[in-house]
């Protein structure tokens, strides 16, 4: 007989519901290995693990933050495809800067990674955002598992963190007036980018700097994927570069503010 307890049951019931899969294509990108062993970087990969008294406990996130994106000069630095080996580092490099960020996860990458990892990222106040279970071009689905993609997703978010997701971004940003009424009917808004680094095709930390940093405006949302370390690299510069410009690095959720994304309609920037 199958024991488990508190959240290891919600992760457990998933794995065994779906095959894992071993591979999670990039936006727009042909399918890219999830499991980088292959690459030698000397970026540190160590994430948190949760003390025995995480074991059932929900992260608090901390309190809201007073910002008017419509005052401040604002920017939402998106993360997709997640999470991944390197996603601590980079949660350590936003800490520095006192940047919140918006984190578009796959469902069966955090059902593999450590829960340590989705409980940083909601204490420190990034958002967690809904990208598929498992990354396949949505407007091609039969209907239920169309649906599937994006309930099984919240459904592991919820049990692992206590998050309702709010927002979804389709792998590839390919959708259609279907994808689009089955966010709606599950409390999803779609969020696309208005700024694309490229840095899934471009495995160059410089390129992927010099692309956000380039002519942002006030409003943006960057697209980033946190699965490669030559992105991780390229963010300290980043975050330097767009603060001597005045940004402040919010959520999608605080970028928009009272304008608060409504289900089903689709969004670019602010
Ligand atoms: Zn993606």
């Amino acid at each position: 007989m199958l024991r488990c307890m508190g959240f290891r049951c919600a992760a457990i019931g998933v794995l065994l519901a779906v095959p894992v899969v071993s591979t999670v294509c990039a936006c727009g990108a042909a399918p890219t290995v999830r499991k980088m062993k292959s690459i030698a970087s000397p970026l540190p990969v160590a994430t948190p693990q949760p003390s025995p008294s995480d074991a059932l406990a929900m992260p608090v996130p901390p309190p809201e933050r007073d910002i008017n994106c419509m005052k401040s000069k604002c920017i939402a630095l998106t993360f997709d495809d997640g999470p991944g080996k390197y996603t601590n580092l980079l949660l350590t490099m936003l800490a520095k800067h006192q940047a919140r960020a918006t984190f578009f996860v796959v469902g069966a990458n955090v059902v593999e990674s450590p829960r340590g990892l989705l409980l940083r990222m909601v204490r420190e106040g990034h958002e967690l955002a809904n990208h598929t279970w498992d990354h396949p071009s949505l407007p091609s689905l039969p209907p239920l598992a169309l649906r599937s993609q994006l309930r099984r997703t919240q459904e592991v978010v919820m049990s692992l963190s206590g998050v309702r997701m709010t927002l979804m971004r389709p792998p590839y940003g390919a959708t259609d007036a279907r994808v689009a009424a089955e966010a709606r009917r599950q409390g999803l808004a779609e969020v696309m980018w208005s700024i694309d680094t490229m840095d899934w095709r471009d495995r160059d930390s410089s390129l992927v700097a010099r692309r956000t940093l380039r002519n942002p405006k006030p409003g943006a949302i960057v697209l980033y994927h946190d699965i490669h370390p030559t992105t991780i690299y390229a963010i300290p510069r980043i975050l330097q570069g767009l603060e001597r410009q005045g940004f402040t690095f919010v959520t999608v959720s605080e970028l928009y503010g009272e304008r608060k994304p409504q289900p089903g309609a689709r969004y670019f920037k602010r």
